[in-house]
């Protein structure tokens, strides 16, 4: 059992505890809400913009090359 700072009040708590006893701050989330407290939500949304933009820019560099081979 580990000693983990609140990332919201800074109060040590154990790294075993749910919530912040002094501020209520959820530590530990249960699945997937979890993930969103702890800033997964930020991740998700990254990837959600950076696949298909990655994609269309794979796919423009694709038929460029194409294009550079019939031409
Ligand atoms: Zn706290």
């Amino acid at each position: 059992m580990a000693m983990i700072k609140c990332p919201e009040c800074g109060n040590e708590i154990s790294s075993d505890a749910i919530s912040c006893p002094q501020c209520g701050k959820k530590i530990k989330g249960t699945g997937i809400e979890g993930i969103i407290d702890s800033g997964g939500s930020a991740f998700v949304y990254i990837l959600a913009i950076v696949i298909p933009v990655g994609f269309l820019i794979w796919l423009g560099s694709n038929i460029v090359s194409c294009v550079g081979h019939l031409v």
